[in-house]
Formats: structure tokens, C-alpha cells, sequence
């Protein structure tokens, strides 16, 4: 454990005058240790250590990169043992706000303080080859900034984005409701200063985006004040940031996110924590950026399930934003139309404030909702020929085409098929490590020719002509996906430019942005696409929103899949009719379902969010399902599935004999995972639920010691199963 209490930078003031040693702790990206002591010559490093300085350290054979977090006359190793600090960066220190948040971070979310530090560090700044030119270029901006001006040049398109309508709308355009909630959010001017948390919830083309960036405009004083705005992923970026540089000109703005080049997000980075950008806009890995003046959070889409990070240490960015405003004492927004039930939960008791916004901006009607009912059982086959998409969808795009208007159709399957199969002995294109499909890709990645490929390892595997199994050259695939769609849309709509958008076809943030373009400057009519076309964007001409064969996305066992479904059809019904001309007010959205009595559907029908949200709510408490408790996953994989349930069941037991483990826990048996193998490993996981976020904190503190008592590094010795610990997952 760190002595230092780093929510203050207090350290027990060493001497550091030259008779005296001088000892610093180092937090470096591994698990289990929490700090290294090395020594400090402020002779051959010129000056004296501080805390939140990042520095080149020996380690083992080899040297790492790591930040001081303690200054000290004193260390309890051997001091003849003790190794030097090599050299130190000549950046910004983190400042102690930053680390206090980190640190707390690291034992919430049971890492440690180096595991969540280092890796919320761009790599730019981690080559300490690189440290020693690097003076120059950080005293000298002009330079760093020309560079940094050439470099946008060369990514930028030809045609600049169309701009949105009044993108930048200031406060005196405001509508009525709008202003409202503006002077809502602001409250007593004498309270500026002061924690809170606010959940602005406003219809999908409500403005909510303008509320809050006047809100932001209204609240920065100083120049040098700070705000953070987090938005879900990068394909969102391009279009924010251009309103948001638009809307703030006199303001530097930093983007972070990671579809930027190493040397950008440095940038980004540095000007954010020498205090330069008063604006830092960016995803999830924003929220942990040192930002030292920082007096306003804003969480977009705060429901989106992209804030919580699924590798690593495994934080919510939203949550440690509400912590972060907490610490500082300062307002923090939360911004949905379809709120995380936590979040909604928190409204109604009155633990967070609530601003609705319910009239769009520019058209005051929502789309209208129609609920298409599939056959129970698939015809996938009409007339001997496939078809897709039922009759009730197709008379709408045609319908729509005539119109002149865009049509959305979101189907939540990437590739061609998702599997494929022998028709005469029924081999399935399984995955050879993992245990899932590999699904067929028609072209792109290995050039035009058609691959399987794994979408859980990655493999890639060039179709065979033959069945692997019987030698039947006959195979054919099950199920389909947005490739198959759109070759199927463009047959039957032969002189209608069809748009393909998913990961494949928007590899690089750069071919997103041309991609979305075509949409807003209305060359693509219809557009086929996952769930990436339903978040956040500002479409001005979608008449039609189609979900093709939604139910797929409601049976499984985690019992949060009605909630993301419902969360993702109310976001693609708003990208539906947002514009505001009299002709083009109304949208529709047509929902494929076999199951349309559902209440999930049933809600959707009328728009209401709230209704939803609290049949969901009145669920999960009688089931005692989060928020009703607190949730955390012990992981565990291994060569071997069996391996992995002993390990967790041996460490059930351990725990549960300890005399002193928490009441009110309940830890459930260790099961498989849903796909059990991937890259070869084959995984389990151990739920441990609990009445309150403490006890279960308690319990989990013992987990913890029990695992690293007999582990090296996250590896348990002996039984060689890699475990990890998470708190609050959002799939189960
Ligand atoms: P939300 O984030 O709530 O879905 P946006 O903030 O993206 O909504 O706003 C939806 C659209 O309405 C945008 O095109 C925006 O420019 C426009 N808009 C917002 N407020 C106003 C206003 N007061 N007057 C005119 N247009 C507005
Ligand atoms: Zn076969
Ligand atoms: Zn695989």
C-alpha cells in the first residue's frame, strides 16, 4: 500500500540536501506490486524528484517507464541493492488531484496504481529514447504546432465536412425549453463551485448537445479553466468536433481518442495537462487524462456501454467521472435519451438531479414506431428465391425512395454469414480456438478473395472448396450479415446508391468519417449498417429507420439485453426525421420481430422511456439484480475448462472459511463462460453479489489476497490459471 496520501501530495518532506539519501517510489504497469524503490542522484538528473514525474527506471534485464509517487530520506531494502533512476522525462508532472483519483481507481477496481496509470499515458511519451530531444520541441511550440498544422492538413478530405445546420447555436437561439434547462443546469451562481450530479434527459433531437456546451461556455471563467466531455466512440468524434471547435473559437480544444496517431494523441495529451486546451473531448480513455484545472464533466450518452473498459483493468469511465467530480467539487452532466437504469434509478430516489428536455428541436414530432410481425419459423425463401427483409420493410425503403429520403437498415451482424455450412454432412465453419463460428467474409481484409474469419480471436482462414469433412463441394451459409444485405439491397433497388457501414468497412477512423459524409451530404440513399449508424449522429434526411430481425439481440443470458435493445432502438428511431422542414418532419422506424407482445416493444411503441425503465426497475428488484445490489466477476481461464472451475471453486472455499468474510454476500457457483474458449483458452467466471458497495468491497479484499497469495504476477502458481477481478460488469 502507498503511504503518501496522494489526494493531497503530502510526503513526509525529506531532506534533499546532499548528505542525506534519497529515495523515490516508482509505480510501474505490473500487477500485484503497488510501488519500486530506487534511488535518486540529483546530481546526474540535475534537481531534486517530484511526485506525478514520469521516469525510466532499471527493471530486471531491461528498463520501464513509471511515474514517482513517493519522496523519501528512507527505504526498508538493503540500500546497497538498491538501483538508480536512469533518467526523467521532461514533461508535466500529474498532478495530485489526478493521482488521487487514479489511486483510487487502482483499489476500487482492484489493479494496481501503476496497471491504470502507465497505460492512460500516450506511448509518444513512453520512449525515454526519445526524452532527451524532446526539450527543445516542448519549449518551443511554435515549431510543434506547424508540425502539428502540417500533419492535419494531410488528413483532412478535400471537401470539408457539410456543416450541421446551426451547429454552433448560441444562447440566444436557444428554444424556450432549452433555456429553461440551461438555467437549471447553472443554478445558484453563488454554488458554482460545488459537487453535482445532473442527468439531462431529453428525447433523442432534443438539443441536448447545445444545452451543454452553453452550459460549458457559461461556466469556464478563467482561461485557463477546463472541461471534459466524454462521448462513446470515435466514429461520434468527427462530426462533435467540428461543432464543438465551431462553437468555442477563442477556446483550444484536445482530442483523445484512439483512433488517432501516436504523435496526435501525445499532443492531445500534453496540452491537456500543461492546462493549453481548455476543451478535451474524447472517449473513455479521456477520463483518466491528468486535467488540472478542470471545473465541468460532461458524460454523452452516459447509458452507452462503451464506457466501460473490457480489457485490462476493467474501470467505467462514467463512474470514475462522477467520483472525479465528487473529489473536486464540481457539476457533472450526464446526457441521455434512454439513461442507464442506475443513472434513471438515482433520478427518481433524488440522488442526481433531473432536466428534461421532451420537444425535439426542429421537428416536434418522433418518429413514428411499426412493429413488423416475422413468422415464427424463418422462411428465409420465397419462391425459391432469398429473401431478407420482409415485404412490410421493402415497401417502406420503396416508398421512401420515392420520397427522396435516406433509409437506415440496421442489422447487428458483420460479414457475409455468420457461419458456414456443408449441406451434406452438416459441418459447421467452426473456429479452431475458439469456441464460436468463423464467420464468411466476401472481400476486404485479404484483398478481394473471401476468408473465415473469427470474430472473437481474430483468425483468418481462406474459405475451403471443399467440405474439410466430406469432401462435398456443395456448402452453403447460415444466417446473414450487412455484406450479404447489401449486395441483397442493391439487386433489388439496382439504381439506388446502397451504403455499406461497419468495422470492416470503417477500419480507420478517417474512412468512418468520408463514410458518414456520404450520409449527411445525401449521396448514399440507403444505408445498411450495425449498430454504428444508431448512435449520436445528427442525420438530417433519414425518413426510414429499419431493424432487421431484432430478437436476435434479446435472448441471452445476460439479464441487461432488453435494456441495451430497447437503448439501441430509441437511438436509431432519432436518427429518424430530425429535420426540420415541413415536408420532411416525420420518420418511421419498422422493427422485425417474431415476439412484437413483448414490453420492451410495447414502450417502444409509445416513446416512453420511463415507463420502461421502471417495469425494468420493479424486475430487477425482485430479482435483486444490480442496481438493487452490486455485482463483481472473479475470472479465470485456463488450458483447460476444468482447470478453471477447480480454481475458482478451491477459492470460493478458502474464502468462505475465513471467519472474518463479510455478511450479506452471496457468491454463486463457478460456471463457463457463454463461449467458453477463445484463443485457445478455455474460461469461467464466479459471480459474488452483495447488499452494499461496501461489504462487497470487504469481500472482494479477500479475494484478492487469496489470489495473489499464491500467484505470480495474475498467474496462480501451481495450477498456472490467469485470474482477474471486476467490479461492476456490464455482461455477464
Ligand atoms: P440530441 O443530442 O438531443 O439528440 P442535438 O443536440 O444533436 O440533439 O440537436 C438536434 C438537432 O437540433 C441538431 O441539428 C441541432 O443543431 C438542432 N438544434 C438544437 N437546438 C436548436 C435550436 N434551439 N434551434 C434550432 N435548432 C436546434
Ligand atoms: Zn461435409
Ligand atoms: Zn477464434
Amino acid at each position: 500500500m502507498i503511504s503518501t496520501d496522494l489526494s493531497t501530495g503530502q510526503i513526509d518532506s525529506p531532506n534533499t540536501s546532499a548528505s542525506q539519501p534519497i529515495f523515490v517510489q516508482v509505480v510501474l504497469d505490473k500487477p500485484l506490486v503497488q510501488g519500486f524503490d530506487y534511488a535518486w542522484d540529483s546530481i546526474a538528473l540535475g534537481g531534486t524528484p517530484h511526485i506525478g514525474r514520469l521516469v525510466e527506471v532499471p527493471f530486471g534485464r531491461t528498463s520501464a517507464v513509471g511515474i514517482i509517487i513517493k519522496v523519501s530520506n528512507h527505504s526498508e531494502y538493503d540500500h546497497s541493492k538498491i538501483k538508480k533512476v536512469i533518467q526523467q522525462a521532461p514533461l508535466p508532472l500529474l498532478d495530485s488531484k489526478t493521482l488521487g483519483m487514479l489511486n483510487f481507481a487502482s483499489q476500487y477496481y482492484f489493479s494496481t496504481l501503476g496497471e491504470i496509470t502507465l497505460p492512460s499515458i500516450p506511448a509518444y511519451w513512453k520512449k525515454p529514447k526519445k526524452w532527451q530531444g524532446l526539450e527543445n520541441k516542448l519549449h518551443n511550440p511554435e515549431i510543434r504546432q506547424a508540425k502539428n498544422r502540417g500533419k492535419k492538413k494531410a488528413i483532412t478530405k478535400e471537401e470539408p465536412l457539410k456543416p450541421a445546420p446551426l451547429s454552433g447555436i448560441q444562447k440566444d437561439q436557444l428554444n424556450q425549453e432549452q433555456v429553461k434547462a440551461l438555467d437549471r443546469l447553472l443554478g445558484d451562481a453563488n454554488a458554482t463551485e460545488a459537487y453535482r450530479t445532473i442527468l439531462l434527459q431529453g428525447k433523442t433531437g432534443s438539443g441536448k448537445t447545445a444545452v451543454y456546451l452553453n452550459w460549458i461556455k457559461a461556466l469556464l471563467q478563467g482561461e485557463d479553466e477546463q472541461a471534459l466531455i466524454l462521448v462513446p466512440e470515435i466514429n461520434l468524434t468527427p462530426q462533435l468536433e467540428k461543432r464543438v471547435a465551431e462553437f468555442f473559437p477563442e477556446k483550444r480544444i484536445a482530442v483523445m481518442h484512439s483512433g488517432l496517431t501516436e504523435k496526435q494523441r501525445g499532443i492531445a495529451w500534453q496540452d491537456t495537462i500543461q492546462g493549453k486546451a481548455q476543451i478535451i473531448l474524447g472517449t473513455r480513455l479521456a477520463a483518466l487524462a491528468a486535467i488540472p484545472n478542470l471545473k465541468a464533466i460532461v458524460v454523452d450518452e452516459e447509458h452507452d456501454a462503451s464506457y466501460k473498459q473490457q480489457e485490462g483493468t476493467r474501470y467505467s469511465a462514467r463512474d470514475l467521472c462522477i467520483w472525479r467530480a465528487h473529489q473536486l467539487s464540481i457539476p457533472i452532466v450526464l446526457a441521455s435519451a434512454t439513461p442507464s437504469l442506475e443513472t434513471w434509478l438515482a433520478a427518481e430516489e433524488g440522488r442526481y438531479e433531473r432536466i428534461r428536455l421532451d420537444v425535439r428541436a426542429l421537428s416536434s414530432v418522433m418518429p413514428t414506431v411499426k412493429l413488423v410481425r416475422l413468422p415464427k419459423k424463418t422462411a428465409t425463401y420465397a419462391n425459391g428465391e432469398a429473401q431478407l427483409i420482409s415485404t412490410e420493410v421493402r415497401d417502406a425503403i420503396t416508398h421512401n425512395l420515392a420520397q427522396k429520403r435516406q433509409s437506415l437498415i440496421l442489422i447487428n451482424r458483420r460479414g457475409y454469414a455468420p457461419i458456414l455450412s456443408c449441406t451434406a454432412c452438416g459441418w459447421l465453419s467452426g473456429c479452431s480456438k475458439c469456441s464460436s463460428y468463423m464467420v464468411l467474409h466476401k472481400s476486404s481484409m485479404l484483398g478481394k478473395k473471401a476468408v473465415l474469419n473469427c470474430h472473437h480471436c481474430g483468425l483468418i482462414k481462406e474459405v475451403p472448396p471443399f467440405c474439410p469433412e466430406c469432401g462435398n463441394a456443395e456448402l452453403s451459409t447460415i444466417g446473414q450479415g450487412t455484406q450479404q444485405m447489401e449486395d441483397y439491397i442493391q439487386a433489388q433497388w439496382p439504381t439506388a446508391k446502397v451504403l455499406r457501414i461497419d468495422a470492416d468497412s470503417s477500419k480507420k477512423s478517417q474512412s468512418a468519417e468520408r463514410l458518414f459524409e456520404q450520409i449527411h451530404d445525401g449521396t448514399a440513399d440507403i444505408i445498411v449498417g450495425t449498430q454504428m449508424i444508431a448512435k449520436g449522429h445528427d442525420y438530417q434526411n433519414i425518413g426510414l429507420v429499419a431493424v432487421i430481425d431484432a430478437d436476435n439481440r434479446l435472448f441471452s443470458q445476460d439479464f441487461r439485453a432488453a435494456e441495451r435493445l430497447f437503448a439501441q432502438l430509441v437511438q436509431v428511431a432519432g436518427r429518424a426525421g430530425r429535420s426540420g422542414q415541413e415536408l420532411h418532419s416525420t420518420g418511421e422506424i419498422c422493427i422485425e420481430t417474431r415476439y412484437p407482445d413483448l414490453p420492451v416493444f410495447h414502450h417502444l411503441l409509445g416513446h416512453d422511456v420511463d415507463g420502461f425503465l421502471g417495469h425494468i426497475a420493479a424486475e430487477r428488484k425482485e430479482a435483486l439484480l444490480p442496481p438493487f445490489s452490486y455485482q463483481a466477476l472473479i475470472h479465470a481461464e485456463a488450458k483447460k475448462i476444468d482447470e478453471a472451475i477447480q480454481f475458482l471453486k478451491d477459492l470460493k472455499k478458502t474464502v468462505r472459511s475465513a471467519n472474518d468474510f463479510p455478511e450479506g454476500i452471496r457468491i454463486l457457483d463457478p460456471v463457463p463462460k457463454a463461449i467458453v474458449r477463445v484463443s485457445g483458452m478455455e474460461r469461467a467466471q464466479l459471480v459474488v453479489e452483495g447488499d452494499n458497495r461496501k461489504n462487497l468491497q470487504t469481500a472482494l479484499m479477500q479475494f484478492d489476497q487469496a489470489l495473489r497469495s499464491r500467484s505470480q504476477g495474475r498467474i496462480s502458481m501451481g495450477t498456472r490459471v490467469r485470474w482477474m477481478i471486476e467490479r461492476d460488469p456490464v455482461l455477464i
